[in-house]
C-alpha cells in the first residue's frame, strides 16, 4: 500500500517551518494515479504555507510496482554518492520479496530511469553495460559516474529495428541523445545470463549503477589467444589512425601528404610505421589491405585517404569487460579497440588549413567520426549508418564544402 509520512522541513526561501505530509511509499499497482506525479517530480515537490514558494523535500521514498515485481528504494545522501544502508525493515521485505528485483538509487532520475528499463521489461546490468559502452565512446572515459546518461525508451527505427534510446548530459546539461540496437542488449543479457545465472539479482537489496559495475566479477574471461592476434592488427591501425598520422600531419604537413601521393608504397609506408611502435613483425597479407587515394575535393581543398584493413567486429562482451577491468596499458598486450576504418585529411592550399578526421568502429550498427587536433586532441564528431570508401568520400565532401 502506498504511505505517507510526516515531515518536518524548513522553507528555502523564508526559511519558516513547512512541515507536511510527505508520499514516502507509493504502490503504484494499488495507486495508479500517482505513477505520473513520480515521475514528473511533483510527488517531492511542496509549498511553503507562508510564502507560497515551491520547493523540493528531499526524503527517502519507495517505489512499488507490484504487477512488474519491482521496488525501489530512493535515498537521497549528502554527497550523491551511494551507500544506502538497508534498515532492518528493508531486509525483512527483502527475504518476503524474493521474486522481486529491489534496487537502490540515489539521485530522482536515477529512480525515473528504474522505471523506464523495468516497465520496458529489460534487464539494469545490461542497460548498464550499454551505457557504459556508449558513455566510454562520448566522454572519452569509462568513469563518467551514474549521472550522465539515462535510459529513456524503446524505439523502433525506419528500418523496423529496435533501438534502445538514452539521452546524455554533460552536468546538468543536456548533451545528446544516444542510440544502441537491441541485438547488443540481447548479446548482454545473455551474456550476464550465463555468468550470474538465470534469474539472477531478484530478492535482495542491490545498487546497479556505472560504480556497481567496476565492483562486479569480470563478465568474460581474458581474451582468447586467437582474439589476441586479431586484436594486434586492429591495434597497429589504431595506433597509425590517433597517433602516428596526426602526430606527423600536423608537423611535418608537406612530407605526411607525400606519402598518400605514392599508391602502394605510401600505404605500406604507415604499416610498417604502425608495427615499429607496436612492436610488431609486418605480415604481407596485411600490409596489401592498407590504401591511399587522393584528389580534390573543392577548388581550393585537396584530400588524401588512408584505408585499414576491415577490422573483426566488435565482440562487445570482450570490449566491456576491457573497459571496467583494464589490463596495465603495456604496449605489447593487444587489447580489443574500437579500429579504424579510414583516416582523412582535408589540405586548404591557400592558407595550409589541414583537418583530419577518422571514421572507426562504434557501438552497435553506427561507424563514429573523430576529429584529432594539433594537440592529439580527440573529438566526436558524428555517426554515420555506413562504413564504406564510398560514405566516407561523402562526409569529407561535406566538410569541404563547409569549409
Ligand atoms: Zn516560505
Amino acid at each position: 500500500m502506498s504511505m505517507q509520512e510526516h515531515v518536518a522541513t524548513s522553507c528555502p526561501q523564508c526559511n519558516k517551518p513547512a512541515h507536511g505530509d510527505r508520499w514516502a511509499t507509493v504502490n503504484v499497482t494499488l495507486n495508479p494515479e500517482l505513477r505520473e506525479d513520480v515521475l514528473t517530480g511533483k510527488i517531492r515537490t511542496a509549498q511553503c504555507p507562508f510564502c507560497a514558494t515551491r520547493f523540493v523535500v528531499n526524503h527517502h521514498f519507495l517505489y512499488h510496482d507490484m504487477e512488474r515485481r519491482f521496488i525501489i528504494s530512493y535515498q537521497p545522501t549528502e554527497s550523491g554518492r551511494s551507500q544506502p544502508i538497508p534498515s532492518a525493515h528493508l531486509a525483512l521485505m527483502g527475504a518476503l520479496l524474493s521474486h522481486y528485483r529491489l534496487r537502490f538509487v540515489t539521485s530522482w532520475n536515477q529512480l525515473r530511469e528504474k522505471i523506464a528499463i523495468f516497465e520496458a521489461l529489460l534487464q539494469d546490468y545490461p542497460v548498464e553495460v550499454i551505457k557504459l559502452l556508449l558513455g566510454s565512446e562520448i566522454f572519452d572515459t569509462p568513469k563518467f559516474g551514474n549521472d550522465a546518461i539515462y535510459f529513456l525508451e524503446r524505439q523502433t527505427d525506419a528500418s523496423g529495428a529496435i533501438e534502445l534510446v538514452f539521452q546524455v548530459f554533460e552536468g546538468k546539461k543536456y548533451l545528446t541523445d544516444a542510440r544502441s540496437p537491441l541485438v547488443a542488449y540481447q548479446t548482454l543479457a545473455r551474456g550476464a545470463e550465463k555468468q550470474f545465472g538465470s534469474p539472477h539479482g531478484l530478492g535482495e537489496w542491490i545498487t546497479v549503477n556505472q560504480a556497481s559495475l567496476y565492483n562486479s566479477p569480470n563478465f568474460v574471461s581474458r581474451a582468447s589467444k586467437q582474439r589476441a592476434q586479431q586484436n594486434a592488427l586492429a591495434n597497429v591501425c589504431y595506433t597509425i589512425a590517433y597517433k602516428l598520422l596526426p602526430k606527423r600531419l600536423y608537423s611535418e604537413p608537406q612530407k605526411t601528404l607525400l606519402t598518400f601521393t605514392l599508391k602502394g608504397e605510401g600505404a605500406s609506408f604507415w604499416y610498417e610505421i604502425g608495427c615499429q611502435a607496436r612492436r610488431r613483425q609486418p605480415i604481407e597479407e596485411d600490409r596489401r589491405s592498407f590504401n591511399t587515394f587522393y584528389g580534390r575535393m573543392a577548388t581550393d581543398v585537396d584530400s588524401y585517404i588512408l584505408e585499414y584493413p576491415s577490422p573483426p567486429p566488435l565482440n562487445i562482451l570482450e570490449f566491456q569487460d576491457h573497459l571496467t577491468h583494464p589490463v596495465p596499458s603495456r604496449v605489447d598486450i593487444d587489447t580489443p579497440v574500437l579500429a579504424p576504418y579510414f583516416s582523412g585529411i582535408l589540405h586548404r592550399k591557400s592558407d595550409h588549413h589541414l583537418r583530419y578526421c577518422v571514421l572507426g568502429q562504434g557501438i552497435g550498427n553506427r561507424a563514429t567520426l573523430r576529429s584529432v587536433g594539433p594537440n592529439g586532441q580527440e573529438a566526436v564528431l558524428g555517426f554515420s549508418p555506413e562504413h564504406s570508401l564510398d560514405a566516407f568520400v561523402g562526409i569529407l565532401h561535406s566538410f569541404a564544402s563547409g569549409t
